[in-house]
Order: structure tokens, then C-alpha cells, then sequence
């Protein structure tokens, strides 16, 4: 039986681990905490994911929470420089998205894994133990996320065009939040200059819940979480910003409360692509897995869909190279067929973090007068290849306003 050993056991070690439990191989995951650490543990993102990544969890058999508070759709709010809407619409996704809190989702997988006869080590993996998990099996990828395991992949410079943070994030977890009138959304609230609030349901470890994710433009008023050190103080500080610039969001929140004292997130990073092989001082070669690679910002919330359709892609590619060597020329074309898709991933995330482009607030105003406009943006959340055809290229985009939009 071929052996397979992932380092990091998140959305898409885990993935791939319980799909090549499923096809065969024996696999071993190390993972630095454990389910119980997780889950008693801080939240770690918003994790919203849409239908053709869950769709990927549950041909893997891993659909554990149907009675996830779906999201149905995305609104899309600018507030004008009065402070009023200034831009307002909303669309609904063909397929609605999820977002089950990492703490319950992973330490469920963590068990389900060892359920199905996979090898758990409870480990802060280094250079020696990759060392060793190289010279014990067929294949080693890295799945570590932001952990500092991942500088062990070169920085691609060609791919990575900023070197700093784009955003100052946070995350605050809360319940009593006034649900959206009509159906439930991602409710995306631009702020030219200061940042973006997003706030959706989605099911923690206390169940039913709504995510706030600010992300603020770094050293603008939305990069204000540095003084803050409780958190009582973090969910003071998450109202005070939409008092000041989103009073309809702040109406909404005026009565939430955190789910529990974990349940907030403050930090940065900047957004980086690595080289998907690292060679260690053996000579031996290990594969990257999405985030340890591949690492976005959150404003498009890709990361945890990119995590699932590269785990599930990943799975493809080793099955069917059989009984063949894992070497360095199969690691790089296993990364570049994820890649052909990742790549729109980035470019557009990467995209939305910089000002619009005139013929991006075009297409985003078009969108309150045209529905079809407004329903392949919103459904571009769930395949973001789409974006090329139209919101990434200033002609596609007059092209595709001229076919859309009623002659005046
Ligand atoms: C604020 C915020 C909001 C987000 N919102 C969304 C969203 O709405 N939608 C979305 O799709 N994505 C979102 N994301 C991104 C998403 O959470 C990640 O992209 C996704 O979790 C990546 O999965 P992964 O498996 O690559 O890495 P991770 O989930 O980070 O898992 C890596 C695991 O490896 C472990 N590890 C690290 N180093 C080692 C080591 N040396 N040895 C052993 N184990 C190790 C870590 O502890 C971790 O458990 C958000 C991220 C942030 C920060």
C-alpha cells in the first residue's frame, strides 16, 4: 500500500487525508493541535464556502452539518459620501453557500480520519520530521497554511505582487444580530477607502451564529483593533465601526453579543504564492497544498473553497498516477493543473484588494438596473474562472454591458 504523509491537518490536509483513506493509501496527518485544542480554541476564519467546493466534501463523504444556516445569496452595499446607500442590490446564488465554523468542522474530520484508519501524530512538524516522513513514504505534501513551516517553499515573485498586508482583518462571532430582510446573504458593504464589512450566518460550536469580517485598508479608520485587548472590547469596537460608516449594519448588530470569548479575530498578512516544491537538505522533494502555497487575501472569501477543489485535485492527480514516483517533475504538474484554476482565484482576490477600476464600479452599478449583471457577480463566488470573461478586462466589460443593457 503506497504511503502518503500530510503535514497540517486544515480544510485541505484534512480533505485530501480522508480522500486517500477513501481510495486506498495509507496515510499519515500531523497536526500541531488537537481536535479538543481546536475546538476549545480561538476562531481561525470565516470560512464561507460555496457549492462546488462543498460539493467536493460530500462526494468525500464529509457533509457532516446539512443544518448549517445556508446563505442564499450576496448584497452588495457602497455607501455614498453622505452616508447614505449610494449603491444597493443583491442576487441570489444558484447554490447556497455554508459556513461551518473551522473549530466544529475540524476536530469532527480529525475523528472521522482516525474512524476510517488513518494515522493522526499530534506534532509541530520541522525540517528533521519532514525529513523523516520523506524517507518513510511515497509522498509528502505540506498543508500548514500560514504556518512557518510554509517559508519552506520559495516566494514566487511573479505571482505574488504585493509584499505587505493589504487589509487589517477581524472577525467577530456573534448571535442577536437582526437577520437581512428576504433571504439570507453574504451582506458585502463597500467602503471606498476604509475597507470592506461582510456578515453572513453560519454554525459555530454554540450553533447558529452570523460572521462579521472587517477588512480595513491598512492605516485607514478601519485598522483600529491594535488597542483593543478584551473581548468585550472587540465587539465594542466592531459596533463602533459600523455606527460610524454602515448605520444599517449597525442597526442590525445593535443588540449582538459575542457566541463566546473566542469567538473574535484580529491580524494581517500579506498575500503570497510560493513555489509548489521544496527540496530539503536530503535532496528529497515535498509538495505545497493550497494556503502553504497558495495564500490569498480573505476579501474575496476564496481560501477555504481554493483548500477544498486543490485537496480534491491533488487526490485526482495521485490516483491516477498509480504505482509512479512522486518526484519533483510530477509534484509541479499536479500544482500546475490546480494552478490553471487558482490563478483566476488570485487575480481576481488580488483585484478586489487594489481601488476599482472605473470599468469594475461600472459593472458593480450596472448591477442594481440589471439582474443578470447582479447574478454573475454573486455567483462568480462559486467559480471565480468566470471573472476573465468580463469584471477582470476593461473591453470584455463594455462588450458585456452592451449585451446586457437595455438600449437607452
Ligand atoms: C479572517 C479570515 C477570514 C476568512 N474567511 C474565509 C471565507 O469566508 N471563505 C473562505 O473560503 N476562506 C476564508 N478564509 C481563508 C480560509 O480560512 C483558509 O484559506 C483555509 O482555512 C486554508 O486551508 P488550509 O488547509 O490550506 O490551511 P489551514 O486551514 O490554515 O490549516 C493548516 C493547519 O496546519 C497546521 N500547521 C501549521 N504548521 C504546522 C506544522 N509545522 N506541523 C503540523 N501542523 C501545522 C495549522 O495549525 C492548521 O491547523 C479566511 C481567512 C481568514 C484569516
Amino acid at each position: 500500500m503506497r504511503k502518503i504523509t500530510i503535514v497540517g491537518a486544515g480544510q485541505a490536509g484534512l480533505q485530501l487525508g480522508l480522500g486517500l483513506l477513501g481510495a486506498g493509501y495509507d496515510v499519515s496527518l500531523v497536526s500541531n493541535r488537537t481536535g479538543e485544542q481546536i475546538r476549545s480554541g480561538r476562531v481561525m476564519s470565516s470560512q464561507c464556502m460555496f457549492g462546488a467546493a462543498l460539493a467536493t466534501e460530500a462526494a468525500a463523504g464529509l457533509d457532516f452539518w446539512p443544518g448549517c444556516p445556508p446563505v442564499e445569496g450576496i448584497a452588495f452595499t457602497v455607501p455614498g459620501p453622505d452616508g447614505t446607500k449610494m449603491l444597493d442590490w443583491s442576487a441570489r446564488l444558484d447554490t447556497p453557500a455554508r459556513s461551518v465554523d473551522q473549530r466544529v468542522k475540524i476536530p469532527a474530520w480529525l475523528d472521522e480520519f482516525t474512524r476510517r484508519g488513518g494515522e493522526l501524530v499530534i506534532a509541530d512538524a520541522g525540517i528533521a520530521d519532514l525529513e523523516r516522513y520523506a524517507a518513510g513514504s511515497d509522498l509528502v505534501v505540506v498543508a500548514a497554511g500560514k504556518g512557518e513551516i510554509a517559508s519552506l517553499f520559495a516566494r514566487d515573485e511573479t505571482r505574488s505582487p504585493y509584499d505587505a498586508p493589504q487589509r487589517a482583518l477581524a472577525l467577530t462571532y456573534v448571535t442577536g444580530l437582526t437577520p437581512r430582510a428576504g433571504h439570507s446573504a453574504v451582506c458585502f458593504n463597500l467602503i471606498p477607502g476604509v475597507g470592506e464589512y461582510f456578515v453572513f450566518p453560519a454554525l459555530t460550536t454554540t450553533g447558529p451564529c452570523e460572521i462579521m469580517v472587517f477588512e480595513g485598508v491598512p492605516d485607514g479608520p478601519m485598522d483600529c483593533w491594535q488597542d483593543v485587548r478584551t473581548s468585550a472590547g472587540h465587539l465594542a469596537r466592531s459596533k463602533e465601526i459600523l455606527a460610524r460608516f454602515l448605520p444599517w449594519e449597525a442597526e442590525r448588530a445593535a443588540d449582538a453579543e459575542l457566541t463566546d470569548d473566542n469567538g473574535i479575530l484580529a491580524g494581517r498578512f500579506a498575500p503570497t504564492v510560493r513555489r509548489p516544491v521544496a527540496v530539503l537538505p536530503s535532496g528529497r522533494a515535498v509538495l505545497g497544498l493550497a494556503d502553504a502555497v497558495v495564500l490569498n487575501d480573505p476579501i474575496t472569501g476564496q481560501g477555504s473553497n481554493s483548500a477544498a477543489k486543490a485537496a480534491a485535485g491533488y487526490l485526482d492527480s495521485i490516483v491516477e498516477h498509480g504505482k509512479g514516483d512522486f518526484d519533483a517533475a510530477w509534484m509541479q504538474a499536479a500544482f500546475d493543473r490546480n494552478w490553471a484554476y487558482a490563478a483566476h482565484v488570485t487575480a481576481w482576490t488580488n483585484a478586489m484588494l487594489a481601488p476599482p477600476p472605473p470599468h469594475a464600479f461600472e459593472l458593480l452599478g450596472a448591477a442594481s438596473q440589471v439582474p443578470a449583471i447582479a447574478s454573475r457577480f454573486v455567483n462568480g463566488f462559486d467559480d471565480p474562472t468566470d471573472f476573465a470573461n468580463w469584471f477582470m478586462d476593461p473591453d470584455l466589460a463594455a462588450r458585456y454591458l452592451r449585451e446586457v443593457q437595455p438600449v437607452r
